[in-house]
């Protein structure tokens, strides 16, 4: 039973059903409509009041059964929502929780609402690259004035019900029991007549041409790469100048058109892709999981206080373990200016600040962490400091606990070994800052037990992170395809790029920053340490030695005001710069390679299917488990355009014969070998299969 039907007194109640948010799965909307029939053939029953049950009144679509069958099957969302508009008898929407897309749809259809504070108010379409398609963008314009709706629809964001109190969206706003108060509110607008519909609203909005004009540029600028955001405000401008029916017309002929846009299946496969990365194959989802009420961190530096906030957010407590008490004070210290200057911003209260803030722990002695149930160890990236580290944890830590490592390249099996309990051990590769980014890759060690995978899973779901597994090689999924992209992007600059150029046709592409912007950030130092120890284990790997070039000029990045660029003091400005130039040019001379004039489709295809071939690799060995999880480390770690849909995505769309075809055009250039296709790629291709 996806919605239920009971009587009280004279007004009949239809709850929807559908854990976890009340999706209109198919049984849904039926549930609906046969509870309006009897409600309608019942003499008894003067009103309906429609509820959700649970945590929610209705999270719209059920994605469940997204492009399948049953989301076609009548009755549709637009029959559903026109019985309820043309039922006889009033019918009251409920709102309690969350009303999102066609959940918020099917609330507009109604002749009135009733809300309690706190309910989450949504038209989330366009963050899938569509408009809403179930009539949002005009009856909501109707109810809650053009520029709310307009910024609703546009930003897909949520709105308190509270802060739309004063609009005609809800009729009376309920303290206390909803329920009563809905059936209490039925049996007053009972005998009403005639029945008031949304549609029949009129909008007003006098300067309403240069409103839309004005709102058309703002978006424009804003959503450069999505169709969609311009959409909407063709569709709520329609609202205003045209009749009902036609505003819907336009409406359906958007939501059409959109569905079928590169960008608005990258974005579901984007949506999609992260509630995939959340499991595991062989670790089913009742895998009974350990409970986490604490945390420790071993390490207060950048990469530990981040993720110790993370905890504190969520309210775990957590404990921040150093070796000396200055580094200690310098960790803790700069957790509480992270959080001051969000409070300052006004994006926390006093209260959360004091919570957040009490939450998080110092301490110099492991004997002070022995009960946590959950241990981070974020120390420096040497093997002889983490061997050390987890001996100790093995030796304190309670039975039962998970010891994880948040290192971003060493082997966790070896780290796994340093203890008596390698099924204990798992890594989590945070990024920095590791507060604010999303992306958590999982390392699943040879001996991980799956009890371990099922709680971090949980855990990180709770900390509000997307974790992605990987299994254990250098630089996981992320950093060891972002090698083959750096390696690239240096072997651009001897043929014939600077910097600027790389980074302006790849950020042109759509990523947030090029590799040398990206460099300077993360510090030419750092990249030059890992290249060293990976050409040490690799001496045959071929990579251009101008990274080494600027390292030995001293030039480390934004740390020490240049790098790949020049940087004014205090400013995080790239200023292209002249000895950068003359240090490229004067290489490619030594090394005896003609520079020449390079094309932004060559920058762009170089560096992505550069990603893409080792991508094909990390899944023929199984370190990464599903096309769609390199997209989301890509997506929620690395910058790449959410309208592209990460790497793999992408190349989908070029065509996968497409992409092994310039390969082959790059493997006559220098360096031919880099671009020789990984098994399953060229397998792929040959077939004329995709990724995805
Ligand atoms: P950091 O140098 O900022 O911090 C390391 C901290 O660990 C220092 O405060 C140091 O005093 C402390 N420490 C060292 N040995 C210790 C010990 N035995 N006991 C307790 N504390 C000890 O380093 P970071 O950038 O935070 O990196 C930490 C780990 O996270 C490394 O493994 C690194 O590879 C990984 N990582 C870093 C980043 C990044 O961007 N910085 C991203 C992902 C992962």
């Amino acid at each position: 039973m996806s919605a239920t039907y009971e009587v009280e007194n004279r007004t009949a109640v239809i709850t929807l059903n559908n854990p976890p948010v009340n999706g209109l799965s198919h049984a849904t909307r039926a549930g609906i409509v046969d509870g309006l029939k009897m409600a309608m053939a019942d003499k008894i029953v003067n009103s309906v009041v429609i509820t959700g049950a649970g945590h929610a009144f209705s999270g719209g679509a059920d994605v469940r059964e997204f492009n399948t069958p049953k989301s076609f099957a009548e009755p549709t969302l637009h029959m559903v929502i026109a019985a309820l508009e043309d039922a006889q008898k009033p019918v009251v929407a409920a709102v309690h929780s969350t009303a999102m897309g066609g959940g918020l749809e099917l609330a507009l259809a109604c002749h009135y609402r009733v809300a309690t504070a706190g309910a989450q108010i949504a038209m989330p379409e366009v963050k899938l690259g569509i408009v809403p398609g179930a009539g949002g963008t005009q009856r909501l314009p109707r109810l809650v004035g053009v520029e709310t709706a307009l910024n609703m629809i546009v930003s897909g964001n949520s709105v308190l019900s509270e802060d739309l109190a004063g609009t005609r969206l809800f009729d009376q706003m309920i303290e206390g029991d909803l329920m009563a108060g809905a059936i209490a509110f039925a049996d007053k607008v009972a005998d009403v007549r005639p029945l008031p519909k949304v549609r029949d609203i009129k909008i007003d909005c006098p300067n309403y041409e240069t409103f839309f004009q004005q709102a058309r540029i703002t978006v424009s600028v804003q959503s450069a790469n999505f169709p969609a955001p311009e959409k909407c405000v063709d569709c709520v401008a329609a609202s205003v100048s045209m009749k009902f029916e036609d505003g819907m017309k336009v409406e359906r002929e958007n939501f059409l058109a959109l569905l079928q846009t590169t960008e608005s299946k990258a974005l579901r496969h984007a949506f999609f892709g992260e509630r995939a990365a959340g499991k595991i194959p062989d670790v089913p989802d009742d895998t009974p999981k350990r409970p986490i009420k604490s945390a420790a961190i071993i390490g207060a530096g950048t990469m530990g206080g981040g993720i110790a906030m993370n905890f504190a957010n969520a309210g775990i407590p957590v404990m921040l373990v150093e070796m000396k008490p200055e580094a200690l004070d310098k960790g803790l210290a700069a957790i509480r200016k992270n959080y001051e200057n969000t409070l300052k911003k006004g994006k926390l209260t006093q209260q959360k600040f004091d919570e957040r803030v009490g939450l998080i722990r110092g301490t110099l002695s492991y004997d002070d962490i022995k009960n946590a149930d959950i241990v981070i160890e974020a120390v420096f990236e040497e093997m002889g400091v983490k061997e050390k580290v987890f001996r100790k944890l093995d030796e304190v830590m309670k039975p039962g606990a998970i010891l994880s490592s948040n290192t971003s390249s060493l082997d966790l099996n070896k780290i796994a070994d340093f203890t008596k309990r390698p099924q204990d051990v798992i890594g989590l590769h945070f990024f920095s800052p590791a507060n604010v980014m999303k992306l958590v890759e999982i390392v699943r060690g040879e001996k991980t037990a799956n009890d371990v995978l099922a709680t971090t899973m949980a855990l990180l779901k709770k900390i509000k992170k997307t974790g992605v597994v990987s299994g254990v090689c250098d630089g996981f999924i992320g950093n060891r395809m972002l090698d083959m992209y750096t390696r690239q992007a240096a072997f651009l600059l001897e043929e014939g790029c600077l910097p600027e150029q790389v980074d302006k046709a790849i950020e042109k592409y759509g990523f947030a920053m090029g590799p040398f912007r990206m460099g300077d950030l993360a510090g030419v130092d750092v990249s030059w340490a890992i290249r060293k120890r990976r050409i040490a284990e690799r001496p045959d790997m071929e990579y251009s030695k101008i990274g080494d070039l600027l390292y030995e000029k001293g030039r480390y990045g934004q740390k020490n005001g240049g790098g790949w660029y020049d940087y004014k003091p205090g400013d995080r400005t790239p200023i292209p710069s002249l000895l950068v130039s003359e240090m490229i040019i004067n290489h490619s001379k030594d090394i005896g390679v003609e520079r020449r004039k390079i094309s932004d489709q060559e920058i762009v295809e170089r560096l992505i299917y550069a990603l893409v071939n080792e991508a094909a690799y990390l899944l023929e060995e199984g370190i990464a488990q599903r096309a769609s999880d390199v997209d989301i480390v890509y997506l929620t770690g690395y910058g790449f355009p959410r309208h592209r849909g990460g790497p793999m995505f992408y190349a989908d769309t070029v065509g996968l014969s497409n992409v092994v075809v310039a390969m082959g055009k790059y493997a006559l250039g220098r360096h031919g070998g880099f671009w020789k296709p990984a098994p399953l790629l060229a397998k792929l291709a040959a077939e004329g299969k995709t990724f995805n």
